[in-house]
């Protein structure tokens, strides 16, 4: 069994505010049609906070596993606050503690029962109407082929090779559902991008994960996979872009972070690239996307991803 590192503690009078489901970091600017009700009560949510802590939030040095002179303090707008979280009571020192290491995801007090005891693989199925009914949540996990899906999909949950399962013939093009601890399911969805792929399965691709996205109501974010040892890629940005556009929850994974040599990476280290990725989609989204930082070899982001994983859920159940 895995144990987690002990939550920070949080203050139950920061709790106050109830923001309307998940969908509050995937609102595009050109798109005025999201429910006025679940964003005018972020916004003002977000204004509160804006006006009484408007300095950058200072990331401690423990925070990342970045050189310390590579530090960047995140700005408040660009923090990912889960929903039914109000941060209008802390300072920027305070809130600071309570962003998740490597990120800019801020701990709800939905952030419990993040252990992995169990992962079994359940099924792969060829489209919507074929995947598991139980009701249970679920996280999707996608990405450019190769961008290391697999890889941190097995230090998740910890095992060497759960998620070759998905890679044997004829599973590759399947959406394939991992129960973890009988409660709820990763998801692994067929890479994209990959060059050699005939142009009709490409097609099928687009259709079936598309199908999945808009129609999956229990999938409770989409979390993409972006290699950070790289510069971002036009493929990516489209990616994020539809999400975005079709409101569909999602957080950015970055992976490779532990590939630190700049000349081989495109001149730039990953917390570069992860920086100028923001950048390149900061005009589709009104507010940030929730974003963390991983890597497979050193396990970093690992623990983060299951404690904000964790948090959606538990939000998720509740309403
Ligand atoms: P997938 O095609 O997206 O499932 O990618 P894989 O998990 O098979 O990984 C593709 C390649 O990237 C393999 O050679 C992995 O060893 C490598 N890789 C995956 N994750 C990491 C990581 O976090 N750091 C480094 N340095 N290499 C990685």
């Amino acid at each position: 069994m895995v144990i987690l590192h002990q939550l920070p503690r949080l203050h139950s009078s920061i709790f106050l505010t109830k923001t309307p489901f998940l969908y509050t970091h995937f609102n595009l600017l050109p798109k005025p049609k999201l429910p006025t009700k679940t964003t005018s009560t972020l916004f003002s949510a977000l204004n509160s906070t804006l006006s009484t802590t408007s300095e950058p939030i200072p990331i401690p040095a423990h925070n990342l596993d970045i050189p310390e002179e590579t530090h960047v303090p995140i700005s408040i707008e660009k923090l990912f606050v889960p929903p039914d979280t109000d941060v209008s009571s802390d300072t920027a020192a305070s809130l600071s503690t309570r962003i998740l290491k490597g990120s800019n995801i801020v701990l709800s007090k939905y952030a419990r029962d993040a252990q992995v005891s169990q992962a079994d693989f359940v099924k792969s199925s060829v489209d919507t109407q074929a995947c598991p009914s139980d009701g249970l949540p679920e996280f999707a996990l996608v990405g450019r082929s190769n961008v290391g899906k697999s890889s941190l999909l097995n230090s998740i949950v910890r095992r060497k090779k759960l998620a070759l399962t998905s890679k044997k013939p004829g599973k590759t093009q399947c959406i394939n559902h991992f129960r973890i601890n009988d409660s709820w399911y990763l998801v692994d969805l067929p890479g994209y991008g990959y060059a050699a792929a005939p142009h009709e399965l490409r097609i099928d691709w687009e259709k079936f994960t598309k199908d999945y996205f808009l129609n999956r109501s229990t999938l409770v974010s989409v979390f993409l996979l972006i290699d950070a040892s790289i510069p971002a890629k036009k493929i990516d940005l489209e990616y994020a872009s539809w999400l975005g556009e079709n409101q569909v929850p999602m957080t950015l994974v970055f992976t490779k972070c532990d590939k630190r040599k700049k000349r081989k990476n495109g001149g730039k280290r990953p917390e570069e690239n992860v920086n100028d990725f923001q950048e390149l989609i900061r005009g589709f989204f009104q507010t940030a996307p929730p974003w963390i930082m991983t890597s497979s070899v050193t396990n970093q982001g690992r623990d983060e991803i299951l404690l904000h994983m964790a948090q959606l859920r538990n939000y998720w159940l509740k309403h």
